[in-house]
């Protein structure tokens, strides 16, 4: 019925708002009665204003009869709604009866599933403040960084906190995509006080991916004023871009200036324990039994994000589950293959030797003496720090593949280099490089 629906809607309205509004709805037919999910409140609150009538009309044409409609946030499969608010009661026939909760917010996305570690602790840390304390700690408060690595998460997070501290604030989180899509929306209907009023009566307003802002100057020029709005009133906003905003080309100065109010902190890719302490988090919180060996094996191989991390991670589950096997590192490798070799090959300690030493252009015999000159004590640190980082040595077993230096030796390589790292660009910048290298 809905599929009947949906395609007869599709001569009526734009493919983009298509796009937005109805095709992520989900249904269920139930006797007589069609269960429409949204995946948030907000599309919720857009399709009851702008569609459900139209739905219901062509619904009635098309069944014969009217037909019930109900509209809430959650999945056709798990009806997520039915937690945050009572069930609906039946509706008088034609009539839809909307459930709709506090906010919008993925209740998964918790500073408890949070695994922190060195790249993501400052970030945490913010958004905890923030939560704790909305429009009063930073404002706005920007979080950026690579995709998948943890902003979205941590954005519901904080969301989550402070709906969880005071019941009844109204966070509104959307990705910067339905904004620009409710001010065309508005514009097109021209309803944009009733626009204006939307965004600028939330207590925290959460904007995802700013970076799709550029280039939309009417979009900019909106969100400046809501922006201004909000912080004049002291409500919180968060935002995340997927670089720092001062690199996003064809966003406004005034705006870019604006973001730099509050506080902006960087998220970083984790290193191989946070990365493997987020695969066994989140394999336990699935309920999947995976050995440490395993989560080993995933968390050196697969660098990029913690996206594709826990991608590999639901791939095994789904397969161990088919063939009715556990998950071993056997069994990892197996599946996996494909999507394993698409990531790095495993690093070795010699192979990091050898390119350390020829992108400094020392001699490899030089970086593994006792030489203590400057010129190769750094490229040498940098190496050892490459080695711990990138592959699963202990220290005292990297301080043995260096000439037989003690671990102590290998662990203040270690400490030395994060920490130059925080100051030295060039430094990064090397580090970086080597490790595209590297890891392909
Ligand atoms: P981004 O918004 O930066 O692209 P997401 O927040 O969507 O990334 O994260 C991608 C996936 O990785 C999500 O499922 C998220 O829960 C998970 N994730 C990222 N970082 C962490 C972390 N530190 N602890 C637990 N899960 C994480
Ligand atoms: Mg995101």
């Amino acid at each position: 019925l809905w599929r009947r629906c949906l395609e007869r809607l599709e001569g009526e309205f734009d493919a983009e708002d298509l796009n937005t509004w109805l095709l992520p709805l989900q249904a269920r037919e139930d006797e007589g009665a069609l269960r429409l999910f949204a995946p948030n409140a907000y599309t919720l609150d857009v399709v009851r204003s702008d569609y459900l009538e139209r739905i219901r009309a062509v619904l009635e044409h098309i069944h014969g009869a009217a037909v019930t409609v109900y509209l809430s946030v959650g999945s056709a499969g798990a009806p997520r709604a039915e937690k945050t608010a009572p069930t609906a009661a039946p509706a008088v026939n034609g009539h839809a009866v909307v459930e709709t909760p506090a906010h919008n917010l993925d209740p998964h996305y918790t500073f408890e599933t949070f695994v922190e570690g060195k790249s993501n602790q400052l970030g945490k840390a913010a958004a905890m403040q923030v939560a704790q304390n909305p429009g009063r700690a930073y404002n706005p408060l920007l979080l950026y960084g690579g995709t998948g690595l943890g902003k979205t998460h941590l954005m519901h997070a904080a969301g989550n906190l402070i709906c969880q501290q005071k019941p009844g604030t109204k966070v509104l989180y959307l990705r910067s995509e339905q904004f620009v899509s409710a001010m065309i929306e508005a514009l097109r209907a021209k309803n944009m006080d009733a626009f204006k009023r939307r965004f600028r009566s939330v207590d925290a307003l959460l904007i995802d991916d700013i970076q799709f802002f550029a280039g939309k100057d009417t979009t900019q020029e909106e969100f400046f004023h809501t922006f201004n709005a909000l912080f004049e009133g002291k409500q919180q906003i968060i935002l995340t871009c997927d670089r720092y905003p001062k690199e996003v080309d064809k966003l406004e100065p005034r705006l870019k200036s604006r973001l730099g109010w509050g506080l902006s902190v960087a998220i970083e890719p984790p290193d191989f324990e946070t990365r493997a302490a987020i695969l066994l988090s989140k394999a336990h919180d699935k309920g999947v039994d995976v050995p440490e060996d395993v989560a080993m094996l995933l968390a050196r191989r697969i660098r990029s994000n913690v996206r594709d991390l826990e991608g590999a991670l639901n791939t095994l589950a789904a397969r161990a589950n088919f063939f009715g096997r556990a998950i071993s590192a056997d069994f990892a490798q197996e599946t996996l293959r494909d999507l394993l070799s698409t990531h790095a090959q495993a690093v070795t300690v010699p192979n990091i030797q050898k390119t350390v030493a020829d992108y400094y252009q020392v001699r490899l015999s030089d970086l593994l003496s006792k030489r203590r000159v400057r010129s190769l004590a750094r490229p040498r640190q940098l190496a050892m720090t490459l080695a711990k980082e990138l592959t699963e040595h202990s220290l005292p077993e990297i301080g043995e593949a260096f000439g037989g230096r003690d671990h102590t030796t290998v662990l203040h390589a270690c400490r030395t280099i994060r920490s130059l790292m925080d100051k030295d660009i060039r430094l990064k910048q090397d580090w970086d490089q080597l490790i595209r290298i590297l890891t392909g």
